[in-house]
């Protein structure tokens, strides 16, 4: 199938059959989901035993009791497993309750209100301040500046990241810029590892950038390989300690897509300077986090071996249906030129660019065929993205069969909606 060499009547003929085979398809009266991006119950399932794994020892390695107040930058086992986990040294590490996504929104609004590093540094006193956002990119990181007024800028990425050129000739434009959301390995939802250069230019920035900017490292999928051998990030901190940029980077992760999603343990890296500025306000909202989810964490992963074991349980349950959705796709579309794709080989989703102006046609047909796929428009600012192009598959709570089966709807609506809407044009 190649629109743009088809004649009218082959279009016509193409959307015929497509439509039919649509139709049959309805006919199944189908109930699917690939809008989720959450751990399915089998993989839930590899982290019950933190129920009760504590059996009443309540003491933390240095004897702290974590069943009482206190300890706001958490426990010392949790600051170990976090600074493995981002490769960097405990002492710049915070761990707090249950949700990284608190901990980004909470440093924005600091950041935003109070400063960092005290009040001259409070991006409010700035007037309006913008934030660079990779697209597509997580509709949550958007979300987090519409509700606190910050607006966005857009920068396409690249299978190596975002566009390095672009994002640095806007920072150098305009200093209202004062962060720039990033999710540098198996990024949500294209599935890209940031590429070394893009890491090193990133830790640059703030040499061109307003004093105040930061960069909002969320690298939420940093262990969660599918394949042996994964794609190594380069590490951030080591980059802007190399270049004495170490207060322009936040980094945050969490367990949320290792043990529980809903009572994980969240983290956050980043300079003292930084660290200490956020702790003095972050006093004012809590005296402490959940430290016996923290010790009932360490005591379930205490070191990365016991973490790259459980990593490989998940692979081993998502990986099939990652296969599916690749396998599909290419046996649909390679050669087609009817869309293009990454191949993650890591993460929670797969991205899909349609023909321009197709994805919400996509996605509605899709619903009308019993698949439900993320809203189109929701991998981008104000959920509105320019060229219509961008779907977000994410396959890890259905079954493999009903992926499969998923996606032989995807490519049936794909196509009817390519075809239909080159005989509109
Ligand atoms: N960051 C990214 C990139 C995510 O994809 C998700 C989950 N969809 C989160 C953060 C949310 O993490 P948490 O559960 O720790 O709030």
């Amino acid at each position: 199938m190649n629109l743009d060499q088809a004649t009218p009547e082959q279009l016509q003929q193409w959307e015929a059959e497509l439509a039919n085979q649509y139709q049959s398809l309805q006919d199944q009266s189908l109930n699917l989901d690939l809008t989720r991006g959450k751990p399915s119950a089998e993989q839930l399932n590899l982290s019950d035993a933190l129920d009760g794994i504590l059996d009443g020892d309540y003491r933390a390695a240095d004897g702290t009791d974590v069943r009482n107040y206190g300890g706001l930058d958490g426990i010392q086992e949790a600051k170990q497993f976090a600074a493995d986990v981002l490769q960097v040294n405990t002492s710049e590490v915070l761990v707090g309750g249950n949700s990284s996504l608190t901990l980004m929104f909470q440093t924005v609004l600091f950041a935003h209100e109070f400063g960092l590093q005290g009040a001259d540094s409070a991006w409010k006193t700035q007037g309006k301040v913008k934030f660079l956002c990779p697209v597509p990119g997580y509709d949550r990181h958007f979300t987090v500046c519409e509700q606190l007024g910050i607006d966005m800028v857009t920068v396409p990425m690249l299978s190596t990241g975002p566009d390095m050129d672009q994002v640095e000739a806007m920072i150098k434009a305009d200093p209202q810029i004062v962060g720039m959301w990033c999710v540098p390995k198996y990024s949500n939802p294209t599935g890209v590892v940031y590429s070394d250069e893009t890491v090193e230019r990133i830790a640059q920035l703030a040499n061109i950038a307003n004093p105040y900017f930061r960069v909002f490292w969320d690298n939420a999928y940093a262990v969660h390989d599918l394949v042996e051998n994964p794609p190594e990030l380069a590490n951030i901190m080591d980059a802007c300690r190399k270049h004495n940029t170490e207060d322009s980077v936040l980094q945050f992760a969490s367990t949320s897509k290792i043990t529980h999603a809903g009572s994980g343990v969240c983290f956050m890296a980043a300079s003292p300077a930084n660290l200490a500025g956020f702790q003095q306000v972050l006093a004012s909202c809590t005296i402490g986090p959940d430290k016996v989810n923290q010790l009932r964490h360490a005591r379930l992963l205490p070191d990365m071996t016991a973490l790259r074991a459980h990593m490989k349980k998940h692979a081993a349950i998502i990986q099939p249906r990652f296969n599916s959705v690749l396998e599909n796709l290419s046996s649909a579309f390679d050669g087609t030129g009817l869309g293009t794709w990454e191949t993650p080989v890591g993460g929670y989703f797969i991205s899909f660019d349609t023909l321009p102006g197709c994805a919400q046609a996509v996605v509605k047909l899709a619903a009308d065929a019993g698949v439900k796929l993320t809203p189109a428009g929701a991998t981008f600012p104000y959920g509105k993205d320019p060229q219509d192009r961008n779907i977000r598959l994410a396959p890890t709570v259905p079954t493999v069969e009903e992926v499969d089966q998923a996606m032989k709807v995807f490519e049936v609506c794909v196509k009817l909606a390519s075809v239909r809407s080159k005989l509109a044009a």
